[in-house]
């Protein structure tokens, strides 16, 4: 399969302010250390070779999910488009939930979405962790300069006295406690003379602001608690708010993109890098925040909290269930990651929250898939048709792999006595505009309607003769004569005039598989909405397992190999359970969007 030629993506806020950025030359004095580091280390060094840099900065307490997909194709293709470097960084400064199979499976996600953190010669793979040493050396400057104070308080006490929209906060009476008395003071907190919870470091910013978040906000905590990078080092951990926009200073980010959520964050972000700059920690020109509206898709939950949910309840076979809105579960349902890319482009990047809608993500995929996706007949509800004027050997019968890509080869398959077709190719009392199989009957007006031909495609016509039916009255079988000079392709064939054409396999060379048909995990378009309880709206028949037959062609296919299954959809040979001796196939997507009918 050939990588499609991505299109140019369409131009957004993002790209404005980049671009403005480059032209004005914001950033064009900035050095390189060529590793992360307060202003010192970076000053004496040579000019930054990337002209931006961005980074995806995951808590590693989770497997990626599509939005999170947003956020690296945002990130790591505007660094693509305008000479610069994106970091992949661990935002692991939360000593909790962090664990190193959701850091493999997020390295992992990133590079098979078609990205990577090589550049100038080296990996920007960094951890947050790294950071703790500048960090705390950066709060002990802040005491010094008079901007932070221990905060003595009861978390209750805390609580109440911040105030709310309305009201103003109060101040702490810890807040004008001497530098010195500060100092000491956290460096008890450091070195584990108090108990956990018993005292926080806070900025002294403003209790009255009517920015909640610029009312003195916590940069440090005590939490004893063993860190999956620096161990037991530590009995105090930064706070996300303090430690993200030093995160981002210290790797010379100039970009610092985010979702809306953390908008009101923006002052306190400019606030601390400001300061830290006024006493030399960082150096100029600092980073900058900007705020994008998060990715919401119909039918898909995208909470942590909620994906482990479903797993840990097993209403999924586990994260790369192939109906989880997971990077892993996508890969494993079909997804390519140029349709991820194509709809991440396509979604733009927007400054107004907005649902889209999942057929929007599907139709990507489709469009993906329809221009390499190797063809195939298969049968995916089978019923036995009879030809009852066939005899002797199998007749050789072939179609291209692509109808637009004669350099994808040729398939081949037989066609012979007893064929496997559609069940609903077949209709013992047709209804009005059937195209398909209908036996010799009469109809509701009292005619005698004869037998229905269709062309079997690539095949022969034939002519519906009859049908068998058990006691129980399910059709069991469906007779037909063909016709010997209709074969697809040989002279003469084309004077056969039929409605109706339908795929077909032959039971002499079919390849018995295992299907699974996954339709949507959620039978509301909002399944969180309003505080309902998603589990509740599961779609009991989101999976369904049946045994279907396939095309001769088809028993060549390897893990991961897509095709389109002739009028049906996509589908993908599993990429944990396929093998040749017992194949298994997972339905991508339907051919059409059967669910905006
Ligand atoms: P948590 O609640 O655990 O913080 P999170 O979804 O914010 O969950 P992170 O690991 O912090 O997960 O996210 C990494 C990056 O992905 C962040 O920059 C975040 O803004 C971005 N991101 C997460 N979800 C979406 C989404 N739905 N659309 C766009 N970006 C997203
Ligand atoms: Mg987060």
């Amino acid at each position: 399969m050939s990588n499609k030629e991505a299109p140019a993506p369409a131009s957004n806020f993002l790209r404005n302010i980049i671009e403005r950025d480059l032209e004005q030359g914001t950033y064009a004095q900035r050095r390189w250390a060529g590793e992360p580091g307060a202003a010192a280390v970076h000053v004496t060094s040579d000019a930054d070779p990337a002209k931006i840099r961005t980074r995806f900065p995951p808590e590693p307490n989770g497997y990626l999910h599509v939005g999170h997909a947003k956020s690296i194709c945002l990130n790591f293709g505007l660094a693509r488009d305008y000479g610069g470097v994106c970091h992949m960084r661990f935002d692991d400064t939360n000593p909790e939930k962090e664990e190193q199979e959701y850091v493999d499976s997020i390295l992992d996600a990133v590079q098979w979405l078609g990205f990577g953190w090589h550049a100038h010669g080296r990996g920007h793979l960094y951890y947050a962790s790294n950071y703790f040493d500048f960090m705390y050396a950066a709060a002990e400057a802040l005491i010094q300069a008079g901007h932070a104070y221990v905060d003595e308080q009861s978390a209750d006490d805390m609580r109440a006295n911040r105030g709310d929209f309305t009201t103003p906060g109060t101040n702490s009476p810890w807040r004008d406690r001497p530098v010195a008395e500060n100092l000491q003071r956290f460096r008890e907190m450091r070195e584990g003379k108090h108990a956990d919870g018993a005292m926080v470091l806070r900025a002294k910013i403003d209790m009255a602001s009517p920015n909640i978040n610029l009312r003195d906000p916590a940069l440090y905590r005590i939490k004893r608690a063993t860190h999956h990078n620096t161990g037991d080092a530590w009995c105090i951990y930064p706070m996300y708010t303090y430690a993200h926009p030093s995160e981002d200073a210290l790797e010379n980010i100039t970009h610092s993109i985010c979702t809306l959520e953390f908008e009101d964050q923006r002052p306190f972000y400019d606030w601390l890098l400001e300061r830290l700059a006024e006493v030399n920690l960082l150096a100029k020109p600092l980073p900058h925040q900007y705020e994008f509206a998060r990715l919401n898709l119909t039918y898909i939950i995208t909470s942590k909290r909620k994906l482990k949910q479903l797993v840990d309840e097993q209403h999924v076979d586990g994260w790369d269930d192939p109906r989880m809105p997971t990077i892993v579960g996508l890969r494993r349902r079909g997804y390519t990651p140029e349709a991820i890319r194509l709809f991440c482009d396509r979604t733009g990047a927007s400054k107004a929250n907005s649902w889209i809608d999942l057929s929007v993500l599907e139709a990507t995929l489709r469009e993906d898939l329809e221009g390499r996706a190797a063809r195939a007949m298969a049968v995916i509800k089978p019923l036995k048709l009879v030809i009852t004027n066939f005899e002797g050997e199998p007749v050789a019968c072939s179609a291209p792999a692509h109808p637009q890509k004669p350099e994808l080869g040729t398939r081949h398959f037989q066609f012979s006595r007893e064929l496997w077709i559609e069940a609903e190719d077949f209709m013992e009392l047709p209804e009005k505009g059937y195209h398909r199989l209908y036996p010799p009957h009469t109809n509701a007006a009292g005619e005698a309607v004869p037998g229905n031909k269709v062309r079997l495609k690539y095949g022969f016509v034939v002519e519906c003769t009859g049908f068998k039916k058990d006691e129980a009255g399910n059709i069991t079988e469906v007779h037909a004569t063909y016709f010997p000079d209709s074969k697809s392709g040989t002279p003469g064939a084309d004077t056969y005039k039929v409605k109706g054409v339908i795929t077909w396999v032959s039971r002499t060379d079919a390849v018995a598989a295992e299907v699974r048909l996954y339709d949507r995990l959620f039978l509301e378009a909002h399944p969180d909405a309003g505080g309902r309880d998603f589990l509740s709206v599961i779609n009991p028949k989101s999976k369904q397992v049946v045994t279907a037959y396939l095309e001769p062609s088809l028993a060549t296919a390897k893990p991961d190999d897509k095709f389109q299954f002739e009028r049906i959809g996509y589908f993908v040979a599993d990429r944990k359970d396929h093998t040749a001796e017992k194949p298994v196939f997972n339905m991508a997507v339907g051919l059409k969007d059967s669910w905006g009918r």
